[in-house]
């Protein structure tokens, strides 16, 4: 199958041949006739499939084939796609998409989510724009605000929808569809489908075309994983050794805290080692510089909680480490996922303190191996070592106002799992008041990359 089967224009074809796809995807093979036939489409994909591509590309050729205002009159053009991510950084990195692959169109696109300032995006909106990326609360503000119009809106698409419920956007996500036009096509993305998102999907979707792909297993499979145990007070020295001793330049740390991020930032910046954390209590604009600068190679080290790493694209990215094992096993997936995406290879490593056997017990089960097992010559574990209960906090805040700031522990005893939602390490921020200097660009044209 090459992209030419596809039924995308030339303009779009040759946007795919500068990125040096030669392939489609899985996803990407299915989604796309799908979306460019018009119905809805229900797909099972998670990060790191070529998802991305898989809707917007059509969405570009669909709205690059229907009537367009005229180019010199931005005011008048309505929006006509509307993308919801569950964050800030997939918000951003689904509008880079949609520039990339737009490049030789005439289309024009912004995004807008929260921790920033608000009135560029008024500015922006003003403008018109045919395809807005945005996370669902910085878009009820601006509903709420009168500052945008979605009455043209032709297509919707929900990216990471599990996500979005996770975190708590469904009332949100309600708000957003009473104002859509009933007439429209929809698009769900999700990488689960708990009885939530069925519901969502069965209130939203008209026969959908369904399609999954690339299950959860499957990413794992090319990456090289192993475990390295070490004792709890040891796994900075081992975490600086091995990124000194192997000579690892571009290293993507989780760790399951905001304070655990910090901390060990500080801790490798005395080892010479530099690195940054990204996590929701750093401003819009500290995150996104070191992303930039991870991503060019600057930064040897980016530190980061779940959430906040969520939806980070980043090529061919060579090294992942688990300082802290994730306690919902999904996320040791979505970590490791950052690293070999779309075929090329990685590795992960995960450095285990006694206090996570029953984590790692968890995360074996769902990926369905053993981890291999290594001591680092030099950090054997203390074989007497006693679990200690972990402190999991829930940091972050829902955006309807529930659960900030708790703090469950977890013991190293079987059974000690809480129910219910699974406790992360931060929330998604609804905008704050922090509106940070970050300011998002000026809308732009797809084509208009020019940076
Ligand atoms: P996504 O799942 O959309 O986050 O995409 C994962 C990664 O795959 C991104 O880095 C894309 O640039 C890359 N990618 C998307 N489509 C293709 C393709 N057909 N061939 C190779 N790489 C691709």
């Amino acid at each position: 199958m090459s992209f030419t089967q596809l039924g995308l224009s030339d303009a779009l074809l040759r946007a795919v041949n500068d990125e040096g796809y030669t392939t489609p995807t899985p996803i990407q093979a299915q989604a796309i006739p799908a979306v460019l036939a018009g119905g809805d489409l229900l797909a099972g994909a998670q990060t790191g499939t070529g998802k991305t591509a898989g809707f917007t590309l059509p969405i570009l050729h669909l709205l690059s084939s229907g009537a367009a205002a005229p180019l010199n009159n931005t005011a008048q053009r309505p929006i006509r796609a509307l993308v919801l991510t569950p964050t800030r950084e997939l918000a951003a990195q689904v509008e880079e998409s949609v520039r990339t692959y737009g490049k030789y169109l005439q289309l024009t696109s912004t995004v807008i989510f929260g921790g920033v300032g608000i009135n560029p995006q008024i500015k922006m909106l003003k403008h018109g724009v045919d395809i807005l990326v945005a996370t669902p609360g910085r878009l009820l503000d601006h509903m709420q605000q009168g500052t945008v119009n979605l009455k043209n809106v032709e297509i919707l698409v929900l990216d990471e929808a599990d996500r979005m419920l996770d975190m708590g956007f469904i009332k949100d996500i309600k708000k957003v569809l009473a104002v859509l036009p009933k007439k429209r096509q929809n698009l769900l993305f999700s990488a689960t489908f708990s009885e939530e998102i069925k519901a969502l999907a069965d209130g939203l979707l008209n026969a959908p075309a369904m399609i999954e792909v690339a299950r959860r297993n499957s990413t794992v499979e090319i990456i090289a994983q192993k475990i390295h145990p070490v004792d709890r007070d040891k796994k900075h020295p081992l975490l600086a050794h091995l990124i000194n001793t192997n000579k690892w330049s571009q290293v993507l740390v989780f760790t399951r805290t905001k304070h655990g991020a910090n901390k060990l930032v500080e801790q490798l910046a005395k080892d010479g080692i530099t690195g940054m954390a990204i996590h929701g209590n750093k401003s819009q604009s500290a995150r996104t510089k070191a992303l930039a600068e991870f991503k060019t190679g600057t930064l040897q080290v980016l530190v980061a909680t779940d959430i906040a790493a969520r939806g980070i694209d980043i090529d061919q990215l060579p090294h992942v480490v688990n300082y802290d094992l994730p306690n919902v096993p999904e996320d040791y997936v979505h970590r490791i996922g950052r690293t070999g995406r779309a075929g090329a290879t990685g590795e992960a490593v995960s450095l285990v303190c006694v206090d996570e056997l029953d984590m790692l017990k968890d995360i074996q089960k769902l990926i369905k191996r053993t981890l291999p097992s290594e001591i680092v010559e030099g950090f054997v574990p203390d074989p007497n070592a006693k679990p200690q209960p972990i402190q999991l906090r829930t940091q972050g805040h829902r955006p309807s106002g529930g659960g900030g700031g708790r703090s469950q522990p977890r013991s190293a005893s079987a059974g000690a799992r809480t129910g219910g939602a699974p406790a992360r390490s931060q929330g998604p921020g609804r905008p704050s008041g922090d509106q940070g200097a970050a300011r998002p660009a000026a809308p732009r044209r797809s084509g208009g990359r020019g940076r």
